[in-house]
C-alpha cells in the first residue's frame, strides 16, 4: 500500500470516529426528550454508532483504534434533531461512497494493496448500516411528531376493531384475529396510538381516559366503565 493510499486509511477511519462520537452525542439528545417514544427511538442510533466504530476498525485494526479513539464531537449547529440526523446521514453516505472508490482502486493494484482492498471494502459495508439506521430513526422521528395532539395516544397499539389483538414482528404490525385487514409496514408499539377518540374509559380507580374505538374495546375486555363520545364532540 502506498503512502498517499495510507493517507486515505487514516482520514477515512478518522471520519468514522468523528462519525461515531456525534451518533452517540445524537443518541443522548433523544435520551432526554420528554417523551417515551422519542426516548426509545435512540435503539438504531446506538448500532449505527457501533458500525461507525466497526468501520474505524476494519481500517486501522483494534490497537490503532485505541490510540485514535478520542475523535472529536464538534459538529456545526442544525436547526433540529432531524436536521442533524439527515447531516449525519449524508456525513455516512460520504463514507460509504469514498471507501467504496478507495476498495475499487486497491483492488485493482497489486496482492497485497488487493487484501487491503476486500478490508476497505468491508468498512464501506458496515458504513452502509449507518445511513440505513439514520433513515429508519427519521422515519421513526417523523411518525412521532405525526401523531396528533388530540389523537388517542395510548402507550400500546390496538386494532379498530378488534382492540388488543396486536402483533409485531420485522417491522410489520398486524391484528391477529382471523380475516382482520388492520396491518401496518412499521412497529406501531414505537408511537403513541395515532387513532382519533371516540370514548371516554373510566377504570376502577376512577381514572378518566379519552381513547378510540380499539381501545374503548380493549377496555372492555377488562371490566372499565365505557361511554361513547358525541361525534359533534372535539
Ligand atoms: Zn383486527
Ligand atoms: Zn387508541
Amino acid at each position: 500500500m502506498t503512502e498517499s493510499h495510507q493517507h486515505q486509511v487514516q482520514q477515512l477511519a478518522d471520519r468514522a470516529l468523528k462519525l461515531a462520537a456525534a451518533l452517540d452525542a445524537a443518541a443522548l439528545v433523544l435520551d432526554d426528550a420528554p417523551d417515551e417514544h422519542t426516548r426509545n427511538a435512540d435503539t438504531d442510533l446506538h448500532m449505527a454508532r457501533q458500525e461507525a466504530m466497526d468501520t474505524a476498525r476494519h481500517l486501522l485494526g483494534v490497537t490503532a483504534l485505541w490510540r485514535t479513539g478520542d475523535a472529536s464531537t464538534t459538529w456545526p449547529p442544525a436547526a433540529s434533531t432531524e436536521q442533524h440526523l439527515r447531516d449525519l446521514r449524508q456525513y455516512a453516505l460520504s463514507l460509504t461512497g469514498d471507501l467504496r472508490d478507495l476498495a475499487a482502486a486497491l483492488k485493482r493494484a497489486t496482492d497485497r494493496n488487493q487484501q487491503a482492498g476486500w478490508w476497505v471494502a468491508e468498512a464501506a459495508a458496515t458504513s452502509r448500516e449507518i445511513s440505513t439506521r439514520l433513515l429508519r430513526t427519521l422515519r421513526l422521528l417523523q411518525r412521532i411528531s405525526s401523531v396528533p395532539a388530540d389523537a388517542c395516544r395510548m402507550d400500546r397499539p390496538a386494532c379498530p376493531i378488534h382492540g388488543a389483538t396486536i402483533c409485531t414482528s420485522g417491522g410489520e404490525t398486524w391484528c391477529q384475529t382471523p380475516g382482520c385487514p388492520y396491518w401496518w409496514p412499521y412497529d406501531r408499539w414505537d408511537t403513541p396510538c395515532p387513532e382519533p377518540v371516540t370514548h371516554q374509559v373510566t377504570d376502577a380507580t376512577g381514572t378518566i381516559r379519552r381513547v378510540c374505538s380499539g381501545h374503548a374495546v380493549a377496555a372492555r375486555q377488562t371490566g372499565t366503565t365505557i361511554t361513547r363520545l358525541n361525534p359533534a364532540q372535539p
